[in-house]
């Protein structure tokens, strides 16, 4: 390959679990890829080594009041990256003239507006931040069809449907598909008594039984909420409903989602559990690269199970739902008040089962209108939390004695 094709990459997020799987590919293609910015909120140490390993152009702290100390520790280390700070620090790498790839891997809605400049400058935007799609999945769409970019879903159950998908095609009823399977672990609470989920630890749920994640999708993921999350996701990127998209619980998580055809063919994607894979196909795509990961031993997997998932056990997967089939705010409301719920949860203020309640008393205390602008997304996204807060504030949902 010639200089003029490797890919300059701008990493949103690249201290985190997706980050640290990003770098691990793109250190594997140095032919390839070339990092042009990695981002942190506040991890500094992280963000120092990272940055000595893969001397980036900018380095940006979304933290303003740590500019000054990675400015100094990066002076011995990497002395040619620049300091930004701040969410425009965070906008502007993803915009910058020379950025040919984003990956957007911060966590929560605080990736919308960096994940959407990108969107909006064209680029070729790689997806792992759900939330941003959830929030403002309509005017992220609009976006992506005016300014052409080609965005790519890393979230692995996404990437798994669009790699059963044909390459080109008028949407989904054109293309012959009659349904989505979206596939889901359950989480480490698949078979608890529903009677002892009140008392779990943050520790417990952030055991996930197949994937090493952030401790805010790993919560989600016991919770379900990350399955009603990637449902909306799944929506938006693939333009359908979410009666065309079935939830199904597969423990193993081999299969990481199938798409279901009107001839009776049904293609599945399958794969060791590891981010690295949909990563690298993203990166690649439309071609395939090495990610690092070891192949899958079918003789090893022995067998594959479905259920369908019980919506009793799992209420943040009924409330997703719900949210889904609404054309208004109400994403952004459920993705406002479990961000807040989890790490109330993660804080041990409020218990695991509590997690549905807060969430289902914010959305009941509030009027939801049409999504309108990234203004008005993020002032609802604000109210929803102070809502969330101020229950959590005046004890109306406080952790139960155990
Ligand atoms: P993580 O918590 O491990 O990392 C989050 C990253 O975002 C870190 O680099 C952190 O510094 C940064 N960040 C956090 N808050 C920020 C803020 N307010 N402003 C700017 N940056 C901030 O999370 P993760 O598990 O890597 O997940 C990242 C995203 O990818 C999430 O949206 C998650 O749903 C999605 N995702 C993750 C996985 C996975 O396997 N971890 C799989 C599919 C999708
Ligand atoms: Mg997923």
């Amino acid at each position: 390959k010639t200089n003029s094709s490797v890919q300059k990459v701008t990493l949103l997020g690249s201290t985190g679990s997706i980050g640290g799987s990003a770098l691990d590919v793109i250190a594997r293609h140095p032919d390839r890829y070339q990092v042009y910015a990695l981002s942190a909120n506040q991890s500094v140490a992280k963000l120092v080594q990272q940055c000595q390993q893969f001397q980036p152009k900018v380095a940006v702290i979304r933290d303003v009041s740590l500019v000054d100390e990675l400015a100094q520790e990066l002076a011995e280390v990497a002395p040619g990256t620049d300091v930004v700070g701040g969410e425009q620090g965070l906008i502007e790498v993803s915009r910058a003239s020379e950025v040919d790839t984003v990956l957007a891997a911060i966590v929560g809605a605080a990736g919308l507006a960096p994940t959407l400049a990108g969107v909006q400058a064209g680029k070729r935007v790689l997806l792992a931040n759900k939330e941003s799609l959830v929030m403002a999945g309509k005017l992220f769409m609009d976006a992506v069809a005016q300014s052409h970019c080609t965005l790519l879903p890393i979230d692995s159950e996404h990437n798994a449907i669009f790699q059963c998908l044909p390459e080109r095609h008028d949407g989904l009823p054109s293309a012959g598909v009659e349904r989505i399977l979206l596939t889901a672990s359950g989480g480490p609470f698949r078979t608890k008594p529903v009677a002892e989920l009140a008392a779990v630890t943050p520790d417990q749920a952030c055991a996930h039984p197949n994937w090493s994640m952030g401790r805010k999708i790993s919560v989600d993921s016991a919770t379900m909420m990350n399955k009603g999350l990637e449902l909306i996701e799944a929506c938006w990127l693939f333009a359908t409903g979410p009666s065309n998209i079935q939830v199904v619980i597969h423990p193993q998580s081999v299969i990481h989602s199938m798409v279901q055809y009107k001839d009776g063919s049904v293609l599945a994607q399958l794969g060791n559990p590891d981010m690295r894979t949909p990563i690298a196909h993203a990166l690649a795509w439309p071609e395939r690269i090495d990610a690092g990961v070891q192949s899958l031993d079918i003789f090893d997997v022995a067998r594959l199970d479905f259920e369908p998932p019980n919506l009793e056990r799992f209420p943040c997967l009924a409330l997703a739902m719900a949210a889904a089939e609404r054309n208004d705010c109400s994403a952004a409301i459920v993705n406002a008040a479990n961000e807040v719920a989890v790490d109330a949860f993660l804080n041990e203020q409020i218990g695991f089962t509590q997690i549905a309640s807060l969430i289902e008393s914010v959305w009941q205390s509030m009027s939801p209108g049409p999504v309108a602008s990234l203004a008005q997304v993020m002032s609802v996204d604000q109210e929803a939390r102070a809502k969330a807060l101020e229950s959590i504030g005046r004890g109306a949902i406080s952790k139960p004695a155990h």
